[in-house]
């Protein structure tokens, strides 16, 4: 986790004091480091300066429009997967044509937004989605930038929930289909066919999968070449991971070292669309600990975080550090760490170590990513505030919700 410190047993994020985070702001609230985010971004970019790239920082990982508005000012392009986050990039100041459109469930509506805003290009999951964008941009009179979205059949070795990239996935084209559907895209009126991309999987801790996956597309760009279709740009997708606990996810020069090295001498613009690399380790989930429960089994601190607010432990059973905000001496208890939710798979995490006392502020740290992106209104819990730290300053980048917002839409029977 990029920007804590510890400062005579309190925990800082940049310059601010985490305790006056949860004083101004309440618990559970998520905060970011506008540094951590800066600097991250700017590792990314420059490992691959000195060829023609674009970093299309992918939006669902944390779609907050300070978030997005941030990267657009440092110059990020970005990658969506819905009509929704198209309209975030744009109210956050984002470029739509440097905007690239994925996902396998594309709607007309959405497909017709996407070129009235003049994305850079589709990313196509199926020949019945490439015909129904030549069919939508025919009735604007459009011609729709498309790149096929290859399946290269790589095991990105993840978690199981975020492996995109194997043959029974729902993601992509297959790869023996992928030549043929390219011809049939040249021959559509309405399409312009722009590049070729894929998207393995997340959380990939290996340099390996990724070069699998690169020497497929190249293999395919050039037998596109060979039938007269010449691409501009390839998309190697997002998906590299980072460290939340014990992973050592190959560096940033390792892994653009190793893209670079394959692309040599070809003359296509790169695409990345990193997503969890850039936020996930620039934010944490502050909670405060309601009650504390031992018992003769086991011990629970009740915190005011639950999986509502980080579904990522009950989902994909993953770690997150967690660490009081204040140091206490005194001989730590093992505790499970566990959110007000009414179910048993409400956890944030298992057997910590940890010195607190009912009232005590944690922060989960490592929370950038996939955290309030994915959060819900589960047990009609209004959802944490956002706050960014910016040097010693605070900022507030999405309020609390109130608990009358939730059911506003709701409507009894007359
Ligand atoms: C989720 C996703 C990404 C980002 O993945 P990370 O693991 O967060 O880098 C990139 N591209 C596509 C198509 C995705 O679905």
């Amino acid at each position: 986790m990029n920007g804590l410190n510890d400062c005579q047993g309190r925990l800082f994020l940049e310059s601010v004091a985490l305790g006056e985070v949860a004083s101004r702001f309440g618990t559970p609230c998520y905060v970011y480091s506008r540094k951590a985010l800066t600097d991250t971004y700017a590792a990314f970019d420059a490992a691959f300066s000195g060829i023609d790239h674009l970093v299309c920082y992918a939006v669902k990982a944390n779609s907050n429009l300070a978030v997005l508005n941030l990267f657009a000012r440092l110059g990020s392009g970005f990658d969506i997967v819905s009509g929704g986050e198209l309209q975030r990039v744009l109210a956050a100041g984002g470029d739509p044509a440097k905007t690239v459109f994925s996902g396998v469930g594309k709607s007309s509506p959405e497909i017709l937004a996407a070129l009235e805003a003049g994305v850079l290009c589709f990313n196509v999951e199926s020949a019945s989605e490439l015909s129904r964008i030549d069919r939508v941009a025919g009735e604007i009179g459009r011609l729709a930038p498309v790149s096929l979205r290859v399946n290269p059949d790589v095991d990105a070795r993840t978690h199981p929930y975020i492996a995109t990239g194997l043959k029974d996935s729902k993601f992509g084209i297959p790869f023996e289909e992928a030549r043929s559907l390219y011809r049939r895209a040249a021959t559509l009126p309405h399409l312009r066919v722009v590049g070729i991309d894929c998207h393995i999987g997340s959380q990939l801790t290996e340099t390996a999968p990724f070069l699998a996956a690169l020497e497929r597309v190249l293999t395919l760009t050039d037998e596109l070449a060979a039938d007269g279709i010449v691409l501009e740009h390839m998309d190697l997708g997002g998906g590299l991971g980072i460290r939340y606990r014990e992973e050592v996810p190959p560096d940033i020069a390792e892994y653009a070292g190793a893209i670079r090295n394959a692309l040599a001498g070809r003359p296509q613009r790169l695409i990345l669309e990193p997503g969890r690399f850039l936020v996930g380790n620039a934010g944490l989930l502050l909670t405060r600990v309601e009650y504390l429960k031992h018992g003769s089994q086991r011990n629970f601190a009740i915190v005011d975080a639950a999986m509502n607010d980080l579904a990522r432990p009950a989902l994909y059973d993953a770690y997150h550090a967690i660490v009081p905000v204040l140091r206490r001496d005194g001989r730590p208890r093992r505790y499970e760490v566990v959110g007000p939710v009414c179910e048993s798979g409400d956890f944030l995490g298992h057997e910590r170590d940890l010195t607190v006392e009912e009232g005590d502020l944690l922060a989960v740290l490592s929370a950038g990513a996939y955290g309030m992106a994915m959060s819900s209104n589960y047990n009609t819990r209004p959802r944490a505030a956002e706050v960014m730290v910016d040097g010693g300053a605070l900022h507030l980048i999405r309020e609390r919700e109130t608990v009358v917002e939730l059911f506003s839409l709701e409507k009894p029977l007359p």
